[in-house]
């Protein structure tokens, strides 16, 4: 592939925010461009101003900013080929209409929606299926089936369309970069439509003329458009121009084995669909994204890319820079792919791990606000205890506050088990031994503790009495941080609420 030519399109429809399937088309897009050299341009298709949504193309902006795939051109980002909004480049699609119809490729219709319901049932009725293609145009109203001066008549009194006038009869090759060859008869298309009768062209017509005159040379998208690919096939060579090469991507699909994805089936989702929070438009509800809940956007990208493609590598976690340069087209699966929270959680935490000034950052302030004085050094060696068992920046204060104070109130269950004279005992009698070491050290208590009778149960007992659940790092490590004087002063409190209790 000569590397300078590469260009490709992320081309969503302002129609809310982007969905999980959305934004790893662009990551693809993104992907595939910086591997080659290429540009990655940003096209927003809002032919269809009734399903516009406000705010969807700042939403796309902040996202492609926070996952750190950029466009080099488009909306936003200016270039060569602009308008980058289909709504401004009408003007140029009709130029191209009026080429197809001079050519006998398209042709005007003026069927009411009433007219199409009634021939359908009649249709039905027969037990056919209606559909506006090559065996039935001919029963219909439009230019085809009238003469040159009804034509003109009509034109000029009644609204109509204009549809692409497919040729029947032909076994028509495509090729997908992911999916190989496709033959698709042009017998079972029909003549969609092209213009609408507000005189705004369709996604398929803009989308067709706008991968040409933007010289793209690759078109990777989502599977929904496989079946509309032949049109733009035949699109393009009536137009008489080559068409780009295709890459249809799997669906990301529901990991209960329920379908796909999409903005519309967000609520049966027990995970967050989009990357950063949507405002649902005049309202005041707000669906907070992975960046809110506190994803890093390495580990969101790094994620999105291994669903549905992988480089072939044992491993898994990967910078945007190695992704770029592992990535290939060749590589993605043709089948849908199924997303999976656990192992984003787990994308989190692997890349968390590289974020350790971060981490030390947040725990600062955690500690801070709460007045406590520490040491850098303790802050840093409770980083390194710690953090295997964080998925998430938030949670660190969770996992480490035992480092800074000592529990308010103990696990209930457990501590209600415990009160007995015995336990006061057996915690008094493991007191002295602590009191009476002369190096407290993590390795010398675990020596020690090897020795002692009933030794599990006065380690849960130390877990209660220091951390106040029966969770945390290794005992001795969290002994040993305490130190002795800290240890024995929490054991102590906790002897003290035994005797209360009983
Ligand atoms: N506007 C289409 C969408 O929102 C783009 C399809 C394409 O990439 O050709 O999905």
């Amino acid at each position: 592939m000569s590397s300078h030519s590469v260009r490709v399109r992320f081309a969503p429809s302002p129609t809310g925010p982007l969905h999980l399937g959305g934004i790893r088309t662009a990551l693809y897009n993104y992907l595939f461009a910086k591997k080659y050299g290429g540009t990655f341009i940003l096209r927003i298709e809002d032919t269809d101003r009734k399903r516009f949504v406000e705010n969807s193309e700042l939403y796309i902006l902040e996202t492609l900013k926070w996952c750190q795939i950029e466009p080099d051109e488009g909306v936003g980002y200016g270039g060569p080929y602009s308008p980058y909004y289909q709504s401004q480049r009408n003007n140029i699609y009709r130029m191209y209409i009026n080429k197809l119809l001079k050519q006998g490729d398209a042709y005007y219709a003026f069927d009411t929606d009433q007219e199409i319901d009634k021939k359908r049932k009649e249709y039905n009725n027969r037990g056919l299926v209606f559909s506006y293609n090559s065996r039935i145009r001919m029963d219909l109203n439009n230019s085809l089936t009238m003469t040159k001066e009804q034509l003109y008549d009509k034109l000029r009194s009644c609204s109509y369309v204009i549809r692409f006038k497919i040729k029947p009869g032909e076994k028509l090759k495509m090729h997908d970069i992911i999916r190989g060859n496709i033959i698709v008869d042009t017998n079972h298309l029909d003549d969609k439509i092209l213009l609408k009768s507000d005189g705004v062209a369709t996604y398929h017509l803009a989308n067709t003329i706008d991968d040409h005159l933007m010289k793209i040379t690759h078109v990777i998208r989502g599977e929904e458009w496989l079946p509309s690919t032949s049109l733009h096939i035949l699109l393009y060579r009536s137009l008489g121009w080559t068409p780009p090469n295709f890459a249809h991507l799997p669906l990301i699909l529901k990991n209960n084995g329920k379908g796909k994805i999409s903005k519309r089936n967000t609520d049966s989702l027990n995970f967050p669909i989009y990357p950063i929070q949507w405002k649902v438009p005049k309202s005041q509800i707000i669906i907070p994204g992975y960046r809110e809940l506190g994803y890093l956007p390495e580990a969101f990208v790094n994620m999105l890319a291994l669903l549905g493609w992988n480089p072939g590598l044992k491993r898994e976690i990967f910078s945007l820079q190695e992704l770029i340069h592992f990535f290939s087209l060749e590589k993605i699966k043709k089948s849908g792919v199924y997303f999976d929270i656990k192992k984003t959680n787990w994308f989190n935490k692997k890349h968390l791990n590289k974020k350790k000034e971060e981490i030390f950052s947040f725990l600062f302030k955690e500690i801070k606000t709460r007045s406590i004085l520490c040491k850098k050094d303790y802050l840093w060696k409770i980083i390194h205890l710690t953090i295997d068992r964080i998925h998430f920046i938030h949670e660190i204060w969770e996992h480490s506050f035992y480092f800074f104070v000592p529990p308010n109130s103990y696990e209930e269950n457990f501590f209600n088990k415990i009160c007995h004279e015995n336990t006061i005992l057996q915690l008094e009698n493991a007191k002295i031994l602590l009191y009476d070491m002369n190096q407290f050290t993590s390795v010398n208590l675990r020596f020690l503790f090897h020795t002692i009778k009933n030794k599990h149960k006065i380690m849960q007992l130390f877990r209660l009495a220091l951390v106040g659940f029966l969770k945390g790092i290794d005992i001795f490590l969290i002994l040993e941080m305490l130190g002795k004087k800290e240890s024995i002063r929490r054991i102590e409190k906790l002897i003290n609420r035994i005797k209360e209790k009983i």
